[in-house]
């Protein structure tokens, strides 16, 4: 039916009672390739209603049952993208890392400490020496773990009488190492009694201008202790990713589904894990199933586990049955991936988002779209076909707090990025019995490796430390351009139909993009 618009103000009034909503659903956008797939690049957003500043758009996003995060990044359990600078500085910003196996387990969970070591509320289990110990210690101390605020009590542990702190300062000009601590230690100290809360406990670090606050029993004995540093750190990063109570950074890592897994994640978790993310690039395996029942049975709630890779509903749902607290999605999509070239397996990655985001969703099951994310726009479409959080390997590779040496090539400064199933990464794994790539991407029987992935390198991106509040303020926009406030609204206005997409024919992806030009220089962000 059409109606005489007499009048502009009566426009709204027409387009709700006359016309259909522009654009298409998601589920209508995915109907339009019954018979194929859809990946980012497919389709765009509709712009909605704004009635907000970007600045109020909230990022904050499940990546498991219960954990949510105030940024939906994740980095990739690869090589040559997260060991403890990467988890360290994505835990900072807001998101996590996700710590790989490519190495031995002993490694891997020196990693995951060295993490939830970076930052406290209250160090409860501190490194304490005794007035025996001599300056050498300190520097041993220092050398390895990169403090050196160490308190000194009689017995030289935890729980011994307080009798004084030595800091960097007591040292500093010191020449001879074999000097005792009792020499040089402050005995005038500020402390706070035991059962004090953490809050008062600042308020006493703050006033008292030291860098550390021991904390002690009614005995004077020593049961924790408070660092200056870590109040800094707090106030720097306010969208830190946090354990609630001891407010060290959260921290992921990951392990195949072989027996010797289970032993490797007892270490991880001695080491204080957090998340632990299933690797395995075709994720619904009977041995995936059984790890996954076998950690639910041992952990319960106290570890999450992201289980994955899977692209189908079907797939989703053996996970989901077996207890995984998130699922990863993608098979094939990575930019280092010759998955589905070689193995014929795989799916266009909008549409297994979609497809699984849309069935875990009813089992209130969290899923990361990982694998093929380039640009900020592809965050933002992962979003809104269902995903909570991406997992970014090549977008992170190449940035100072990646793994390996930056080159240069051509001009151009470089870092090696490669596939965890390249030639190159499992050969680094055969190094060590432990699982890794190898176990990801190839059988123990096989007398041939098939590689899955490729080695490149990728571009100086400078440190993540800007590259993620770009991301960051890039996806806010993005999302206030679609008029939505949150992820949560995103993904109910999409569920709803509200949020509106448009297929986009191979002639308006060339529109979308840079053209006509004859040259130009593209700079992301300043
Ligand atoms: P908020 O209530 O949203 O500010 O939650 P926070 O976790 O940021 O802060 C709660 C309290 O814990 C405040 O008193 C913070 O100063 C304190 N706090 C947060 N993180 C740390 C930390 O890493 N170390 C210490 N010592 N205190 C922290
Ligand atoms: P220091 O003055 O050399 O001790 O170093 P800072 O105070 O600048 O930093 C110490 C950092 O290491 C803080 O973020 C602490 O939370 C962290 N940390 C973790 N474990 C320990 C520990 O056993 N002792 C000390 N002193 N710091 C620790
Ligand atoms: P990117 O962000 O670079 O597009 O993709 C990263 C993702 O690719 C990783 O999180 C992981 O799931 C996947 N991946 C890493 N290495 C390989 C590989 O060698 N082969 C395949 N098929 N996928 C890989």
């Amino acid at each position: 039916m059409t109606a005489q618009i007499r009048d502009s103000s009566e426009a709204k009034a027409h387009l709700a009672t006359y016309e259909r909503l522009d654009g298409v659903s998601a589920s209508e956008l995915m109907q339009t390739v019954q018979f194929g797939g859809l990946t980012y690049n497919d389709f765009l957003l509709l712009p909605g209603h704004i009635d907000f500043p970007a600045s109020q758009v909230s990022l904050e996003t499940p990546i498991t049952k219960r954990i949510s995060l105030k940024t939906p990044f994740m980095s990739s359990p690869m090589d040559t993208v997260t060991e403890t600078e990467m988890a360290i500085a994505m835990a900072l910003l807001g998101g996590i890392g996700v710590i790989h196996n490519n190495c031995t387990a002993d490694e891997q969970a020196e990693m995951v400490r060295k993490v939830k070591m970076f930052e406290n509320g209250f160090i409860t289990e501190p490194v304490v020496l005794s007035p025996q110990h001599r300056v050498s210690d300190i520097k041993a101390i220092k050398a390895e773990f990169g403090f050196c605020g160490i308190p000194v009590t009689d017995t030289g542990k935890l729980r011994g009488r307080l009798i004084g702190i030595v800091t960097a300062r007591d040292i500093q000009f010191l020449e001879d190492d074999t000097v005792t601590l009792d020499q040089v230690m402050t005995t005038d100290l500020v402390t706070a009694k035991a059962g004090v809360t953490l809050e008062e406990a600042n308020h006493i670090l703050r006033n008292s201008k030291k860098g550390k606050l021991p904390i002690v029993d009614e005995q004077g004995c020593l049961v924790s202790l408070l660092a200056r540093s870590d109040l800094l750190k707090n106030q720097s990063y306010p969208l830190a990713s946090k354990s609630v109570t001891s407010k060290q950074l959260l921290v992921a890592a990951a392990i195949g589904t072989r027996l010797d897994d289970r032993q490797r994640l007892e270490k991880l978790v001695a080491a204080g894990l957090d998340v632990v993310v299933l690797d395995s690039s075709q994720g619904d395996s009977v041995f995936q199933i059984e790890i996954l029942q076998h950690i639910k049975a041992t952990y319960g709630d106290r570890l999450q586990v992201i289980a994955g890779n899977v692209v189908t509903r079907e797939q989703a749902a053996s996970l989901i049955a077996a207890g995984a607290d998130g699922i990863r999605v993608g098979m094939g999509s990575g930019s280092i991936c010759i998955t589905q070239e070689v193995m014929a397996v795989g799916r266009p990655q909008g549409t297994a988002v979609y497809q699984v985001a849309e069935f875990a969703s009813q089992f209130g099951v969290p899923v990361v779209a990982d694998g093929g994310i380039s640009n900020v726009g592809h965050i933002a479409k992962a979003l809104a076909l269902g995903a909570s959080a991406v997992m970014m390997g090549g977008l992170l590779a190449g940035t100072t707090e990646s793994p390996g040496e930056y080159f240069y090539h051509e001009g151009k400064r470089l870092k090696k990025y490669r596939g965890m199933g390249s030639i190159d990464a499992m050969e680094n794994n055969t190094k060590s019995s432990d699982s890794g790539s190898k176990a990801r991407y190839y059988s123990e029987s096989d007398t041939i490796k098939v590689a899955q992935g490729v080695t490149g390198a990728v571009l100086d991106k400078g440190s993540i430390r800007k590259f993620l509040p770009y991301l960051h303020l890039g996806l806010q926009h993005s999302l206030q351009d679609m008029g939505v406030s949150t992820v949560q609204a995103l993904h109910e206005g999409v569920a709803q139909g509200k949020v509106r997409f448009e297929k986009r024919s191979p002639a308006a992806q060339l529109e979308g993009g840079v053209h006509s030009l004859h040259q130009y220089e593209k700079r992301l962000f300043a």
